[in-house]
């Protein structure tokens, strides 16, 4: 049997056609024009004034926390359960995370528990969009609006969702994107910044590019930022990416409900599956996860698939008990349940938009011979 991917994505538009003419055309660096372009389509698409494409999501997280001016000693609340980059941009600057559990259906931070977790120090709430379903945006948005907080979005797995019909990424002062080659749409690496405001977008455009100053002598520099450009090659695969986001968006939902439909019968064996949908948003199942009973009936089963040659991942490790922070002193005692048994407990299945139907059969099948 082959192997089964974790993730394989989808590269059948006209990726090869716009990169060959970066090739062709010698545009290969960040100048190239498809760098503007990609930046107009994807800002477009989001209903949103500007868009500034770079090398990485995490590098957008950099330029967005340094943007808003947040620095040493502010406070940023944020979920526990997610990926390292937003904690890290944020410590990198001297702030402090401040973290919220999870909700127990949806994964995403629990918003009923920011508020108590505001200070006089609090500068933002940086959400996180996690695995397939948007934050409940409304509470936050309330919250940021009573505390003059401002909002930095991470929809880097959220690509064409919706939040109460309006796109996710159009809530941040600043929202922020990955394209890695498991998020809905790819450049292999890449990042997107999205915002509404003139002087934001321009402070984010200096940060991306060594803080050149636009107008100032050439090699003068006030502020130092990062190389974090995006090169033409990169936007080339991003604008024939975004061409095809509707029928992206289908393929996982599509995917997701072929899970939920042969799965549903984990749930009986206290398995717990992502929800389809919620009151503001219909699940885009970035990925497919799974949350086991115990830590090792989810070891079990992973181990079980890994002997079919199908690949999975374990879900985020909670940024509490992580080394490199408990190194820093920073969270110490602080205990989040809800996230602590995702990470423990949870992962997920193959959900690449390459993923074929007989490889989704094989690996429902060999689910069943496990969990009767
Ligand atoms: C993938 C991801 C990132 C990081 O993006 P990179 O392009 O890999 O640096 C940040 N936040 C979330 C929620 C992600 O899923």
């Amino acid at each position: 049997m082959n192997p089964i991917q974790v993730n394989t994505p989808l590269l059948k538009g006209n990726e090869l056609k716009y990169l060959s003419e970066c090739i062709n055309t010698g545009w290969i660096s960040s100048e190239g024009p498809f760098v503007a372009a990609f930046e107009e389509n994807f800002s477009t698409y989001h209903n949103r004034k500007h868009g500034i494409a770079v090398s990485n999501g995490s590098a957008a997280l950099d330029i967005a926390v340094k943007a808003l001016h947040i620095g040493a000693g502010d406070e940023v609340i944020m979920p526990t359960f997610t990926i390292i980059s937003p904690a890290q941009s944020v410590t990198a600057v001297g702030a402090i995370p401040v973290l919220v559990d999870s909700d127990q259906q949806t994964w995403n931070m629990d918003v009923t528990q920011i508020e108590a977790k505001i200070t006089a120090k609090t500068k933002a709430i940086l959400v996180v969009h996690i695995y397939g379903l948007p934050v409940d945006m409304e509470p936050v948005l309330q919250l940021a609006k009573a505390y003059n907080l401002k909002v930095i979005e991470d929809a880097a797995e959220m690509h064409g969702q919706t939040y109460n019909g309006k796109k996710c990424g159009s809530f941040g002062d600043i929202s922020i994107f990955s394209f890695y080659p498991n998020k809905h749409i790819t450049t292999g690496e890449g990042g997107m910044l999205l915002t509404d405001d003139d002087q934001l977008a321009a402070r984010c455009k200096k940060l991306r590019n060594l803080c050149f100053e636009p107008d100032g002598p050439r090699f003068v520099h006030h502020e130092l930022g990062w190389n974090y450009r995006m090169t033409n090659m990169q936007a080339a695969l991003g604008l024939a990416q975004l061409e095809q986001l509707e029928k992206f968006i289908s393929i996982k939902r599509n995917m997701g409900s072929n899970y939920q439909k042969a799965l549903a019968y984990l749930e009986s064996k206290e398995y717990q599956l992502p929800i389809p949908s919620t009151s503001y948003a219909e699940n885009i199942y970035w990925v497919f996860g799974i949350v086991a009973p115990t830590e090792n009936k989810k070891q079990d089963l992973i181990d079980h698939l890994t002997r079919y040659k199908i690949g999975t991942r374990p879900f985020f490790w909670c940024m509490h008990e992580q080394p490199v922070f408990k190194k820093m002193k920073l969270f110490g005692g602080e205990r989040y349940p809800v996230a602590e048994k995702l990470a423990r407990n949870g992962f997920y299945l193959p959900s690449g938009l390459g993923l074929t139907v007989d490889e989704l059969k094989t690996i429902i099948t060999c689910i069943h011979e496990k969990i009767v």
